[in-house]
């Protein structure tokens, strides 16, 4: 194989992908030009494309203030979050019970403590919606605060990296919110009472989004489909999430430029698994209604090639026959380890929908999931991969499909 011409070609992939497009977040125009460019390269080298589009919001703030007391405190606008201006009494709650007990209507509310402790999952977002998510946003569209303010710890398995963390980051939650520290919350906590003035000066935009999908092969009941989410966070380059996903479909789409076998392999370009609504993955399973037994496996790539160690790929319900020829194949690889399940990614939508997946990710976030501070952030940059990894992967990846032929 021409290993340094698919190193040079990540290189500039991952540039075009993380530099040159301003951002990939869902709704923006950067994520329409990756989405573009997405298409045109498969094009290029042979591929029937196939777009679907869908409507997703997109944000911007210019930045939020919170004042109270004679004091400022740090706040920033929640993601997708509206904008407000307003000066209401301050009302804290730590818990669903305190929550429940608070006549919170017109005021500014603070949630801190246990009830801030992990990101609430968005209303609309299906695939994991824990119950006391839900009682905790019911209660709040039944309270009618004026504002949110939320002071969340450090949680990288449900936030990223990030800290502190949105606790609401849901386009389809109206009520406007901020979010802050634990420290300036402890702060803003002897405010309680007292009138606070909050503005939050971000505005929702409609915008337009797309799933790309590239098709080689003949037979359309056996179908082999290669995932990798294109959408970035808003706020990162996404090098690692997940650039480098999407780089190993492109480097797939170039080894297989020629392939012309039964099995119908399918590239799909991802659009939401970073954005609340999830849209594109949303799109996708409606369009699959009752053709999930078409697929024969899901290969899902998120989070791979970190520039420190190897590669780790993960089984989900492989059939006896299929894991045994997987391992065949993956055992030998040099950098490579066999990775524990992870739920994280897209490949969990095929595993609920029966069908069997591999998932690829680097092993150095499986082993630092819970205390790395890089996914959603700008430290996800490409100087953070190993361009060589992507090449691997995609290598590995077309001789399973020819091993599975
Ligand atoms: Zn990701």
């Amino acid at each position: 194989m021409k290993t340094n011409y698919f190193i040079e070609k990540s290189g500039a992939y991952l540039q075009t992908l993380c530099e040159t497009i301003p951002g990939r977040c869902v709704g923006s125009h950067g994520n329409r030009m990756a989405t573009d460019f997405f298409q045109s390269t498969l094009e290029a080298l042979g591929w029937e494309t196939r777009t679907s589009g869908f409507d997703a919001t997109d944000w911007e703030t210019q930045g939020a203030s919170l004042k109270g007391g004679g004091q400022e405190f740090e706040v920033f606008s929640s993601p997708y979050s509206n904008g407000c201006n307003l000066s209401a009494k301050l009302k804290p709650a730590s818990t669903i019970q305190e929550l429940e007990e608070t006549d919170m209507e017109g005021c500014i509310l603070l949630l801190h403590g246990d009830i801030a402790a992990e990101q609430l999952m968005p209303k609309n977002f299906v695939f994991y919606n824990p119950e006391h998510h839900q009682k905790i946003i019911s209660c709040l569209e039944k309270g009618k605060p004026a504002a949110i303010v939320s002071a969340t710890g450090f949680n990288p398995e449900l936030a990223g990296g990030v800290y502190p963390f949105p606790l609401i980051e849901d386009g389809d939650f109206d009520i406007p919110s901020v979010y802050t520290t634990e420290e300036e919350g402890e702060k803003l906590l002897k405010l309680s009472g007292s009138e606070v003035t909050l503005i939050s000066q971000a505005e929702r935009i409609p915008g337009k989004g797309f799933n790309v999908l590239g098709v080689k092969g003949k037979n359309p009941n056996k179908r082999l489909v290669i995932t990798a989410h294109i959408d970035a966070k808003k706020g990162t380059p996404g090098a690692i999430d997940n650039a480098s996903g999407v780089i190993v479909l492109l480097l797939i789409a170039e080894m297989m430029k020629d392939y012309d076998g039964d099995t119908m392999v399918e590239l799909v370009a991802f659009n939401g698994e970073d954005y609340y609504a999830v849209p594109g993955q949303m799109l996708y399973i409606a369009e699959n209604q009752g053709l999930f037994d078409q697929i024969l496996l899901n290969i899902n790539i998120d989070g791979a090639g970190y520039f420190e160690g190897g590669s780790a790929y993960s089984l989900f319900e492989l059939p006896e026959k299929m894991d045994e020829k997987v391992r065949e194949v993956m055992q030998p690889l040099e950098n490579f380890v066999e990775g524990p399940q992870w739920p994280q990614g897209d490949h969990s939508i095929f595993v609920q929908f029966g069908c069997p997946a591999v998932a690829f990710t680097s092993q150095w976030f499986l082993d630092n999931m819970s205390t790395q501070r890089i996914t959603h952030t700008p430290e996800d940059h490409p100087r953070i991969i190993n361009l060589q990894r992507p090449v691997e992967i995609a290598s590995a990846i077309c001789t399973l499909i020819a091993k599975l032929e």
